[in-house]
């Protein structure tokens, strides 16, 4: 089959080094493999949307020299999509009334956030509540997880996480949802992401075969850890980086990734930078762990 892959930011804000890793990573992995590259703004949940961010996003891929392939989907207008996804998983959904706050009090936490203990399954426990949230019901048969770089994971999602939220009760749809109905949509065959989304994905082959779709193959990179346990994260802007410093961030991210990219004064140009990793990329020097030396630099890349 024909490699497509995707990356897909949540326009939270300005892109930063540890997203510039998961799109070199997902870039690279398709243009080895003659695939295609698409680009998805995941701007399900509108109230994460910080403004601006979707052009910074757009115009910082374009300024690194990435080059995606047909047109950007955003999950924005996807709407009716979602909802024909979710009605035809007829009565494996149902309505739920509990809120965060009841179930915060009175449900224990696991590994994953807290276990939802099916209130609503067979009776809703609110009927009087303004708004409800939709749920998929969940079995106890266990999900595995065959990664390309990490270790098999195997969740059984009843007992683990509970039935889960596919539709919020401010009608947006759940992450998972609109995840698992993109991917089937671009017909993308393997995911590339920070392992920071590995627990997500259980759900995600478990909605895949609720709805009968094609299940993607996975590869989830190590998250960016700094020595201090903390994750890369958002930064405030600094100012327009020069050519040198793009190609230089280029590099770092290739570097992270094991590449063992040639120093900075071998390209005179981001292109050379591109065409060198395209041709030498190798998904198996990837580590599957990976910490941060102190001081690593964690700047704005717009
Ligand atoms: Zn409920």
């Amino acid at each position: 089959m024909h490699y497509i892959g995707r990356f897909a930011p949540s326009p939270s804000g300005p892109l930063h080094f540890g997203s510039l890793i998961a799109a070199t990573a997902s870039y690279l992995c398709a243009k080895s493999a003659n695939g295609k590259w698409l680009l998805r703004i995941e701007d399900v949940d509108q109230f994460r949307i910080k403004k601006n961010s979707i052009n910074s996003i757009i115009n910082t891929l374009e300024s690194y020299g990435y080059q995606w392939d047909d047109d950007i989907l955003y999950q924005s207008q996807r709407s009716e999509a979602y909802q024909d996804a979710l009605d035809s998983l007829g009565k494996l959904s149902y309505p739920c009334t509990c809120t965060r706050k009841f179930l915060q009090k009175q449900v224990p936490t696991g590994t994953y956030g807290y276990i939802y203990p099916n209130f609503c399954r067979e009776q809703i426990s609110n009927p009087d509540a303004p708004q409800f949230a939709m749920r998929l019901r969940t079995n106890n048969t266990s999900i595995h997880v065959d990664d390309y770089l990490q270790d098999a994971l195997c969740q059984d999602i009843e007992a683990e996480v509970g039935d889960f939220i596919i539709k919020r009760s401010d009608k947006m749809f759940s992450y998972q949802l609109a995840v698992v109905v993109d991917d089937e949509h671009q017909n993308v065959t393997d995911v590339v992401r920070g392992s920071d989304l590995l627990d997500n994905t259980p759900r995600q082959i478990y909605l895949q075969q609720c709805l009968r779709y094609q299940q993607s193959s996975y590869l989830h990179f190590p998250t960016a850890i700094t020595p201090d346990g903390k994750k890369l994260s958002k930064q405030n802007h600094s100012p327009e980086v020069d050519a040198q410093q793009k190609r230089l961030t280029i590099l770092r991210t290739l570097n992270f990734l094991g590449q063992e990219a040639p120093s900075i004064d071998q390209f005179s140009t981001l292109e050379d930078i591109w065409n060198w990793a395209i041709k030498n990329w190798d998904r198996d020097k990837i580590p599957a762990q990976m910490t941060l030396p102190e001081n690593y630099p964690n700047h704005d890349t717009t």
